[in-house]
């Protein structure tokens, strides 16, 4: 089969290989890959600054159809079944995390598409465990979108208990920001504000508002914080949450959240050590959640509201290409000209 291979360290060394198809053992699945999303980390991997450990198949984002399954699963799955899936691959299963449901953060896991053989292929040879049937009122096209949403089923709902609040500021529209504000917009936030900088401007300001922003702001040209005072009568926003991994905005933040307010962390940062204002965190007595990937239990969250969001979902997913294109996918993400592009295994 073809397969998208990061075959050496360093920046770079990827390219569309033939690669065989692992058969499944007992409690594996053999999937054929639909869709698989490309992602901020699989840019991140091809430069190298993502842990990886080649050779190895990359892709994690994706969704398929059953075509073979192992001796010991088969009371849950069969031929056909549609499913998306996670990427905790290598997660230990026994360890107090995996044992808490947090297979997610397990020491021992080796995430799919970077260092385990991912869904940038036309097969996917899956644990059975990492599996979900995918409801039928679901479309393709938004089941490739199921792991970005289910970060942020877990960030928002799972971690962050957001639902009370009356306002929000979501730093950062890529993916998560935007998957961010379909969640406030769901949880009926009454002031959803999206800061961005002008590579937002053309694509992902304009998505923000069809999606339920009711307030964007460009940073670069006006200043958020009288912004968020004006529309909060002075007080900063019940929640803040961080999608960006930008230091300036870390930085400035903290001042934009009301006292007793909320900070859900999601954006990564650099290898730099951000400066914050710590004393405020503590005079303002702020909740401060970190966010780290998806356990399962938010992709059973994220599918069972799939199907209603499905027409802001499906709005998310710029572009579809065949593997083929897959630089072309990828330059198209890193100069922000689109939020997701899925590559479509079938083609
Ligand atoms: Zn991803
Ligand atoms: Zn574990």
């Amino acid at each position: 089969m073809k397969a998208l291979v990061k075959y050496a360290p360093g920046k770079g060394n990827v390219e569309i290989r033939d690669v065989p198809v692992r058969e499944p053992k007992d409690d594996e699945l053999l999937i054929k890959i639909k869709y698989c999303g490309i992602c901020g980390t699989d840019l991140h991997i091809y430069a190298d600054e993502f842990p990886n450990s080649p050779p190895v198949i990359m892709g994690h984002e994706y969704c398929g159809t059953v075509v073979k399954v192992g001796a010991q699963v088969r009371d849950k799955w069969q031929v056909g079944d549609r499913i998306v899936g996670e990427l905790h691959t290598g997660a230990c299963g026994t360890c107090y995390l995996c044992r808490a449901g947090k297979p997610h953060i397990c020491d021992h896991k080796l995430a799919l598409g970077s260092k385990y053989d991912g869904a940038f292929a036309e097969y996917l040879t899956l644990p059975a465990w990492l599996a979900h049937h995918l409801p039928e009122d679901i479309p393709w096209e938004v089941a490739g979108v199921t792991e970005p949403f289910a970060i942020t089923t877990h960030s928002l709902i799972e971690r962050g208990q957001l639902g009370q609040e009356e306002s929000i500021l979501i730093t950062g529209s890529a993916t998560m920001g935007l998957m961010s504000t379909i969640w406030a917009s769901r949880l009926g936030i009454k002031h959803i504000i999206i800061a961005g900088t002008q590579m937002d401007v053309p694509l992902r300001f304009p998505l923000a508002r069809e999606l339920g922003a009711t307030r964007v702001v460009n940073v670069q040209e006006e200043d958020l914080e009288s912004i968020v005072k004006e529309l909060t009568e002075g007080r900063g926003v019940d929640a803040w949450v961080e999608c960006s991994g930008s230091p300036a905005a870390i930085a400035s933040g903290i001042e934009l959240v009301k006292k007793t307010g909320k900070v859900i962390l999601i954006g990564l940062v650099g290898p730099e050590t951000i400066p914050i204002p710590w004393n405020s965190l503590l005079y303002k007595e702020l909740d401060l959640v970190g966010c780290f990937s998806s356990p399962p239990s938010s992709w059973e969250k994220a599918l069972a509201v799939e199907g209603e969001e499905a027409p802001k979902l499906r709005k998310l997913v710029t572009k579809i290409i065949p593997l083929e294109a897959w630089q072309e996918g990828f330059e198209m993400l890193r100069r922000g000209q689109a939020v997701k592009i899925l590559i479509d295994l079938e083609a």
